[in-house]
């Protein structure tokens, strides 16, 4: 798409320079230059040349004598000699005359001007040609810009996309069926408003796009302008917070200015609750003037124009909770339409519109690739297609292959892997049994994902092994008995060292973290306790943004909540330690082949753990053969 990017005030870089330029010329350059037009002469000469009465003006101050020759074309300068008593005398009698500025011979007046006044003026001249030539260069009329005082300041940032044909279109975004489905009445209304206009339907005039980051929201705003090849004036809620108080406000009447003069138009603001937060109660005291302000002009101008002028505002956050209920109310933004995080279809079609845009190989599996970034967003699967790419240059190839995919996965996860983080050898061990411990775990219950690979290669992000489970297909629904199961499982890792090593390493406070964290939840959130039922004991702020829970309960609550937590977390590790124990053998003999191989697929960990139990060499057959 054509994008015109309005520079971000060149024109007030020019002028910190051009003040810069000036401050360096007039403090350092100008009286350097006076200094090199006065010729240093020696004592001596100053008086053979007041003998030879050769000195024109004279000016003497407390450490230097100035002086000019008989025409006045040169001036001098030399020191003071204590001594010299007739000095003054022989000076007059040479006819030299005294005088006071020969150093300064122009007037103060004409010097200010012609060191500060005239070069203001010309670097200004300068400024309003250079800012003239930009403006033609964007096509866009001056008189706007000029009319917002010095600098362009209030004057809004905003981005306009140029209509143009290869803009983004709805085949771009993939999954989010519901959300296009959403939009499309939008795109409809702009491209043929009449036919809204003729029965009197007016279209809302704003629509909010709610979802987590990365979820595709800004893609759909501009894939609506794409699709109804109208402009795009997009910019986000920050940019409008200004340092100075009503800024803001001129900004977004500058916006609406300019998207009225463009209608039929989208106007996309990404972030609204960097502005569209709720306002506090008493404001003045503690409130942000200049975000309040900011609103209550976006405010104004949604209502101060008509639902069909052909201005659609569609705006984007992830925090819809916290936006002002004057914002969300019938008549601004009235319409919501959720972006949530892609399911597994969602997820594979990005992944394909995204491997469209690399060399890719033939048989990549997309539908597995899918499966294992389970929960990832749309920005984080471009990232994955992106990151396979990276890598199949770095190993020299041509395209990117299925292992390419995979291991980005793990990279966009996980972290790189950590290529000089070595381990010694017990702590290699100790990891592998931490990791077999979690697989085995999984892989003995019910109601767990299949393992799909274990690795103790450590990675940047801190990790120093971890178990990847894949899920089969899409999951909504949870049951208690799949929380409990991967309760276990997290526990399983420690419980492996226990069983091994008959102690416990830090290796565990990540799993221990999560494992609390379901625990807690499936008491306070999913009334799966029996103490406690159906009740809601916690509730959930900014359930986009992972979800900060707030307890809503007594103090003894809480303590039993605590309590319940422990015992719940206590009764699966248990669990996990009755598992490991009674497969010691086959936790020992993959531990030793993950230490030896490091990285083992889910193939191999089955294969060994399906292996019918080898028969020591020296064992005696059940029912020997009587010799022949
Ligand atoms: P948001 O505005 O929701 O934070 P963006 O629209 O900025 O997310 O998405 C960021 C990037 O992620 C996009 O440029 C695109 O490459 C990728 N992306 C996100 N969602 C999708 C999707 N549904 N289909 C294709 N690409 C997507």
């Amino acid at each position: 798409m054509d994008e015109i990017k309005e520079p971000k005030r060149p024109l007030l870089t020019f002028y910190i320079i051009a003040l810069i330029v000036l401050f360096v010329l007039n403090l350092v350059a100008v009286p350097m230059y006076h200094t090199s037009q006065i010729q240093e002469v020696d004592y001596g000469t100053f008086m053979q040349m007041t003998e030879d009465k050769e000195i024109g003006n004279v000016q003497i101050e407390s450490n230097k004598i100035v002086f000019t020759n008989s025409d006045d074309s040169q001036m001098y300068e030399t020191g003071i000699m204590e001594q010299d008593y007739g000095l003054v005398d022989r000076l007059a009698a040479s006819g030299a005359k005294f005088s006071t500025e020969i150093v300064e011979q122009t007037s103060p007046f004409v010097s200010f001007l012609v060191s500060w006044v005239v070069p203001i003026l010309l670097f200004m001249l300068i400024g309003y040609w250079m800012r003239r030539q930009l403006m033609k260069s964007m096509g866009g009329d001056n008189s706007m810009m000029f009319g917002t005082g010095a600098g362009g300041l209030g004057r809004s940032n905003a981005r306009v996309y140029v209509k143009s044909s290869d803009g983004i279109r709805f085949s771009d975004v993939a999954g989010e069926e519901e959300a296009k489905d959403n939009l499309k009445e939008i795109v409809s209304y702009l491209k043929d408003p009449s036919k809204y206009k003729e029965i009197g339907a007016s279209m809302p005039k704003g629509v909010l796009l709610v979802g987590p980051p990365g979820t595709g929201k800004t893609m759909l705003a501009k894939a609506v302008a794409g699709e109804a090849d109208v402009p795009f004036f997009s910019m986000s809620g920050s940019e409008f917070v200004e340092m100075f108080v009503g800024m803001g406000a001129s900004k977004v009447r500058d916006l609406f200015k300019q998207a009225k003069e463009k209608a039929p138009c989208i106007v996309f603001i990404d972030e609204i609750d960097a502005i569209g937060q709720k306002r506090s109660a008493g404001s003045g005291y503690g409130g942000n003037d200049e975000r309040e302000q900011t609103l209550n002009q976006l405010l104004t101008e949604m209502d101060g124009f008509e639902g069909n002028t052909g201005v659609i505002i569609l705006a984007a956050t992830n925090r819809p909770e916290s936006l002002d209920p004057a914002l969300t109310r019938p008549g601004r933004f009235d319409r919501r339409v959720p972006v949530e995080l892609p399911d597994l279809k969602g997820r594979e079609d990005i992944l394909k519109v995204h491997a469209k845009k690399i060399r890719i190989a033939d048989n990549i599996d997309f539908n597995k690739i899918a499966r294992m970034a389970a929960g990832a967003s749309g920005a984080e699967l471009a990232n994955i297609v992106n990151e396979a790419a990276l890598r199949a240059v770095r190993q020299g190839r041509k395209f990117a292959t299925q292992e390419d995919m995979e291991e980005s996965i793990e990279v966009v996860i996980a972290g790189y892997q950590k290529k000089n983080a070595i381990l010694s050898d017990k702590e290699k061990l100790v990891v592998s049994y931490h990791e077999v411990g979690h697989a085995l775990v999984a892989a003995m219950q019910d109601h767990t994902a299949p393992v799909q690979k274990i690795t103790i290669i450590p990675r940047t992000s801190g990790a120093l092994g971890y178990t990847m489970q894949v899920d089969k297909g899409n999951h909504y629904l949870v049951s208690r008995e799949e929380l409990l199961a991967d309760i276990a499982t997290l526990t399983g890792g420690r419980a492996a060292e226990e069983v091994e090593f008959n102690s416990m390493s830090t290796g565990a406070s990540n799993d221990i973290e999560k494992a609390t964290k379901v625990a807690r939840e499936m008491i306070t959130r999913y009334g799966m306790s029996e103490d406690f039922g159906m009740v809601a004991l916690e509730t959930v702020q900014n359930q986009y943004l992972g979800g900060d829970a707030s307890l809503a309960c007594s103090p003894e609550t809480q303590t039993k909540i605590d309590r319940q937590v422990v015992a719940l977390v206590e009764q699966q590790h248990q669990k996990a330690l009755k598992i490991l124990r009674d497969n010691k053998q086959k936790l020992d003999e993959i531990a030793k082949f993950l230490y030896e191989k490091e990285t083992i697929t889910g193939d191999e960990f089955m294969e060994i753990l399906n292996r019918k139990p080898e028969i020591p060499e020296n064992a005696q057959p059940q029912n020997p053969q009587p010799n022949a």
